[in-house]
């Protein structure tokens, strides 16, 4: 009763509305919130654009860094923000639905979304079994940025999967050395640049990190030079194997 009562409280101070269409949730419904549901309504959730599988991810990834290292064994996104040829019926809303929900939790602070999103995530990933990690790291910001946004994105995406596989996140294991310029304009080439060395591994975290099977986790992946940067550094570093995992493809 006084969950119920609480509950109107919150919802008529701040109602709980569906991150894509705006749609407010209906009275009766209970938010839990690490819940997916809580942030996104059926409707919308159930046409969210499916990422191309691992395999087909993994080779398009690669080809972008033939002759160079390249740091992952496999590669999945649980979501597609364009559309490939696997979804021919895709409407442009339903791409746009994709960026509303990564933009809300990397700009907007949406940290239970992001959680929330990060479970969803986890669940696949147990579904596929890919559950043998010693860490899970997201993609680490620089210091500065992290000041500035006052808080790392993909730390609670890989919170949500760590909720549902039970593997610590590593989140002093590397860093960000070099505060780096958006990627979003540049090309292929520019953005391998931007992001060349700016990753290191922290001296006092050799002794675990080495050996060790990771799962690197971030929002989005687009060319995959930020994620493989890191990847790369984690590798050099003394890690054993790395995958990764991203809660979209741009
Ligand atoms: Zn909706």
């Amino acid at each position: 009763m006084v969950n119920i009562v609480w509950q109107s409280v919150i919802n008529v101070l701040a109602p709980r509305k569906c991150l894509v269409c705006g749609n407010v949730f209906e009275e009766t419904f209970t938010p839990k919130r690490f819940d997916v549901m809580s942030h996104i309504c059926q409707r919308c959730f159930d046409r969210l654009p499916i990422a191309p599988k691992p395999d087909t991810l993994l080779g398009e990834i690669a080809k972008n860094f033939l002759g160079e290292k390249f740091a992952f064994s496999r590669i999945i996104s649980r979501f597609a923000k364009k559309d490939d040829l696997e979804q021919e019926y895709l409407h442009e809303e339903d791409n746009a639905a994709v960026s509303e929900i990564i933009y809300a939790i990397k700009y907007h602070g949406m940290k239970d979304a992001g959680r929330a999103f990060g479970r969803e995530l986890g669940e696949t990933l147990q579904m596929l079994g890919w559950t043998d990690y010693d860490a899970l790291v997201p993609v680490p910001i620089h210091s500065a940025r992290k000041r500035e946004r006052g808080y790392n994105q993909s730390d609670f995406i890989a919170q949500g999967v760590a909720d549902i596989l039970h593997i610590p996140v590593q989140t002093a294991w590397v860093h960000r050395k070099n505060y780096t310029l958006s990627q979003t304009y540049f090309s292929f080439e520019e953005r391998k640049e931007n992001v060349r060395n700016v990753f290191a591994v922290n001296p006092q975290k050799v002794q675990s990190l080495r050996g060790a099977s990771i799962l690197l986790i971030d929002d989005i992946l687009t060319t995959g030079s930020t994620l493989n940067a890191c990847g790369v550094t984690l590798l050099e570093g003394g890690a054993k194997r790395i995958d990764a995992a991203t809660l979209a493809k741009a």
